[in-house]
Formats: structure tokens, C-alpha cells, sequence
């Protein structure tokens, strides 16, 4: 195993400043200090810091003196955006008066607990002014991109001085719902209600500010195959014109999904959805040879991009069932690589996702039963089922090589590594990814705390009160990019010191099927 290192700060960070225990959150307004005071209880210091950018310079110069941990600014805004209405939340991430700017990079974590607890609340940057300006007129003076403006925050959040910093802005006015409209009041109770109920987020966001070290374990996030499959539509989107029609999900992840939809993709369920005479891409988890054949008969041009090493298990069934074997395929009911390698020989085989399930097969000749795996499983636990099988059928013939496949082995043996080391686990990954879930059962079984996350915001803000290491994984079908962001937001919380645990590496590539190779 070799290790890496890198320090992150949170951003603006002066290097070596820890934070130390202590919410302190400035409220512009006595009516918004109320309302914040009411939600956080004792669970930090408000102070009413004074209305505009002078008193807010003023309060930011006493609070460049203080000792706390973590700095909020919390009070109503002015919405920018057409999608924001009075009593939703902006937490920012970023404030600028337009000279300088304070990054919050742990605004995501943020405004995922806000979420959590049922308020509406997005993340995105917002801008301080100098003056009142109500309506269209202030919608203009800002920056675009900005979903809210204050004349507070961005001196105030200037003080952090590198401890975390969280700024939330309750929308209590629009520029369809200006300042001086009558409906301006309502906004206002509202925005001082959404304020109350931000409370307990912000004092959790503060109990989980501090120090920490991250730990990646490596290898992590893409494997050749979700990369060959990628490939194989980015290919396509660019020879010829969209749409492309893909069937199921191309690889299991929510950003990858949404980022080629952007691109001209058009995910299906069924091939009944493509018109006739379409190229349809047939995902990485491979097909039933019913769909292939579905597809031949509708003239589709179909491109398989099914990983090698799932279309080397269907060559496996295809082979013992045509040997008169009766194929026990260990998976899991429902994932589409089980249904499709269930479809190279429906008659043949049967699947098995437990021991009992082993006692219930009743085999036509038990000295002819094989067993086969899907490619992501736990290693362990398929194992079980596997030593299950050979008790109850000594003469059990195993696949040639391991089915489960090198990466989903790697990204196991590598999580378990920096489970050893760590008080939390979090593993990027979509909820339908079935290797990403098993990473997360790996670490628990390391008996460490684990959670599959999507991105930043699905981190739960009480994991990570008194956690001092952070494993960080990513299953095969997650981006490499989202364990930047996830380590970012982390350091929004405090300086954070990051270092790999690479158990093996890499080198496997799968060459693209004809119909994109290039000349
Ligand atoms: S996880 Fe394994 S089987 Fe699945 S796409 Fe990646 S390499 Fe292929």
C-alpha cells in the first residue's frame, strides 16, 4: 500500500488556524436575532449585528478580535432568481460586495440539512450592496449567477478569518414582490419563520466544524468498463446528431445520467420508446439476447457498450447451459445485469441470492449444477453462497476465472484499508449502484460507520460531529471529480489534511466496439 499527501484549508484559510468550540452568529436585525435565537437555543451566541455595510465593517472589526469556532451570518434577502419566493433559503457560497469575496465552501453541507429538515433551501452565490435598491432595479446592479442580495454579509463573513463560515439568507422579498409592495410584510414573517426553523441546521453545521484528516482509498471512482461505455455515447453524440437513444441507465449515476442528457442523450426503459430505424446503446450492464433480438426485428442500429467482463459471465451461462448444467447465478433480484445474464438461458438457470436459497434449488441431476457471479458483488458474502452451493453439490463447477470483476475486488480490498484507519467511511455513489452499496457494507463490516452519497449534500452534518478521520471511496460508476467536491465542502468545515491509501493500481483498458472506433 503507498500513501499520498495534500493539506486543504477551507477556503481564505490562514494556514494553522484551528477552530475552536463556539457558534457565534451576527443577525443584522433585532427581529431576525430573535427569530435565529429561537431556533438555535443555547446552541451558540447571536448577536444583533446592525443593518448595512457600515455597522457590518464595524461588527466584522470586533469580531477579527473574538475567540469562536465557527462564524454564521444569518438574516432575510432580497431574491434574484425567478424560482426563489419569500421563506425559501439561499445559503451562500460565496459573498462578494463585488471587490472582494469570501468563498463558504460548506455551503452544499449546509443547504443539504436545511433540505433534510423539510425547508427549501439552494446553494449559490450571493452579493452585498451598498445601498437600498428594491425590485428590477436591484436585480440589475448584481452580478449575474447571484441568487440573493443582502448589505451585510460580505464584510461580516470577511471576520471569519478562515474558520468556517456559513451565510443564510431568508428570501423575504422578489423582484416580482418588491420591498415596498403589500405583499412585502407577508414575505418578511415568512422569511423570519424559515429563519427560526434554519436554527437547528446552523448549530449542527457548527458541531461538526474542526479539524480532520481525509483518507482516499484508491483505487476508487471509474472502472474501464463504466469509462468504455461512456466513451461509447460521447462517441456517438458526436458522430452524428442527437438524440442518442440509450436503454436503462448507460452506468448507475445520477450525474453522469443528467450530464449526457445535457448532452443530447436520451435515456429509455424499453426499446418500445426508440423510434424505429434509431441507434440505441445498450448500457454497460448488459442485455438479454430477447432484447437483442427485439432490436433486429424494430431495424434499430444497436450499439452494445455491455462491459467485457459482464458479457464474459453471459458467454459462461451460455456455455453450461448448452452442457446440460443447471447455471446457479449468484446476484441480486431485479439489477439489470442479473436479468440480462438470466436471459441468456431462462430455462437453465436459476438465481441465488442466499444459502437458502442454495437448499431450495432441486436440480434435474445434481452432479450437473455451475455456478456463476454478478461482476459487483461482496466478495465475502458471495463466497458464502458460493460455499454453500459446493456443501450441497460437491461436483459444482465454478466459472473459469473470478466473475466478480477486478474493480469491484479492488475498490473492496482498498475501502476496507482505509476503513481501518477511519471513524467514518462515505462512498460516492448512486442508490442504484450496486458495487457503490456493496463498498458501503464492506466498511461496515470493517466496523466502521459508512454512507453512500450521492454528492456533498447527502452528507448528514451529525456524522461528522467528533469525527477526526474521514475514509472517502467511490464506486465504479462515479466521477472522479465528485470526491473533489465531497473533500471541498469537508474543508468548508475546518482545515483538512488529505492523504491516499492505495492498496493496487490500475492499468486495465477495454477497446471501443466498431461502430465508434476511430479510422
Ligand atoms: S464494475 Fe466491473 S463489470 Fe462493472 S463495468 Fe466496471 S469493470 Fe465492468
Amino acid at each position: 500500500m503507498t500513501a499520498g499527501k495534500a493539506n486543504l484549508s477551507a477556503a481564505g484559510a490562514t494556514p494553522g488556524v484551528t477552530p475552536g468550540p463556539g457558534l457565534v452568529v451576527c443577525a443584522p436585525l433585532l427581529p431576525e436575532a430573535r427569530a435565529v435565537r429561537r431556533g438555535i437555543g443555547d446552541g451558540g451566541e447571536v448577536r444583533v449585528s446592525g443593518y448595512g455595510p457600515e455597522r457590518a465593517r464595524r461588527q466584522a472589526g470586533r469580531l477579527r478580535q473574538d475567540t469562536f469556532g465557527a462564524l454564521a451570518i444569518a438574516g432575510t434577502g432580497g431574491g434574484l432568481t425567478g424560482d426563489l419566493t419569500p421563506g425559501d433559503l439561499v445559503v451562500a457560497t460565496e459573498v462578494t460586495d463585488g471587490a472582494m469575496a469570501t468563498a463558504c465552501p460548506s455551503a452544499v453541507l449546509l443547504a443539504g440539512e436545511l433540505r433534510r429538515a423539510g425547508l427549501t433551501a439552494a446553494a449559490g452565490p450571493v452579493v452585498s450592496v451598498r445601498r437600498l435598491a428594491g425590485g428590477r432595479e436591484r436585480a440589475r446592479a448584481v452580478e449575474p449567477g447571484a441568487l440573493a442580495v443582502d448589505m451585510e454579509s460580505a464584510w461580516l463573513a470577511g471576520a471569519a478569518g478562515g474558520r468556517p463560515v456559513a451565510v443564510v439568507r431568508a428570501i423575504s422579498d422578489t423582484p416580482e414582490r418588491p420591498l415596498r409592495s403589500p405583499a412585502a410584510l407577508a414575505g418578511g414573517l415568512r422569511a423570519l419563520r424559515s429563519l427560526r426553523a434554519a436554527g437547528p441546521a446552523l448549530t449542527r453545521w457548527a458541531a461538526a466544524a474542526g479539524q480532520r484528516r481525509v483518507l482516499l482509498a484508491g483505487p476508487r471512482s471509474f472502472c474501464a468498463g463504466v469509462e468504455r461505455a461512456i466513451e461509447i455515447v460521447e462517441k456517438l453524440l458526436e458522430q452524428q446528431q442527437p438524440p442518442v437513444y440509450v436503454r436503462k441507465q448507460i452506468v448507475h449515476n445520477t450525474h453522469v445520467v443528467a450530464d449526457l442528457e445535457r448532452r443530447g442523450a436520451v435515456f429509455v426503459d424499453e426499446l418500445s420508446e426508440v423510434p424505429d430505424g434509431a441507434c440505441v446503446v445498450f448500457s454497460a450492464h448488459g442485455v438479454s439476447p430477447a432484447v437483442r433480438e427485439e432490436a433486429d426485428r424494430r431495424g434499430l442500429v444497436a450499439v452494445d457498450a455491455t462491459c467485457p467482463l459482464v458479457s464474459k459471465v453471459h458467454a459462461e451461462a451460455r456455455r453450461f447451459a448448452a452442457d446440460g448444467y443447471l447455471v446457479a447465478l449468484i446476484g441480486h433480484a431485479g439489477h439489470e445485469e442479473v436479468e440480462g445474464t438470466l436471459g441468456e438461458a431462462p430455462e437453465a438457470m436459476a438465481l441465488v441470492e442466499t444459502a437458502d436459497d442454495v437448499a431450495r434449488l432441486s436440480p434435474p441431476d445434481p452432479g450437473k449444477v455451475a455456478y456463476l457471479m454478478q461482476t459487483t458483488l461482496a466478495v465475502d458474502e458471495a463466497e458464502e453462497v458460493a460455499g454453500a452451493l459446493r456443501e450441497r453439490f460437491p461436483a459444482a463447477r465454478a466459472p473459469g476465472s473470478d466473475d466478480i470483476c477486478y474493480a469491484t475486488t479492488n475498490r473492496q480490498q482498498a475501502v476496507r484499508a482505509v476503513a481501518t484507519e477511519s471513524d467514518l467511511v462515505l462512498v460516492a455513489g448512486s442508490a442504484n449502484s450496486s458495487n457503490s452499496l456493496r463498498l458501503v457494507e464492506t466498511a461496515e463490516r470493517a466496523g466502521v460507520p459508512a454512507h453512500l452519497i450521492d454528492g456533498p449534500g447527502d452528507i448528514e452534518l451529525g456524522w461528522l460531529a467528533g469525527v477526526s478521520t474521514v475514509g472517502i471511496s467511490a464506486g465504479a460508476s462515479a466521477p472522479p471529480a465528485m470526491v473533489g467536491e465531497i473533500v471541498a465542502a469537508l474543508a468548508g468545515l475546518g482545515p483538512v489534511e488529505v492523504a491516499e491509501r492505495v492498496t493496487t493500481t490500475e492499468s486495465i483498458r477495454f477497446s471501443l466496439p466498431k461502430e465508434v472506433r476511430s479510422p
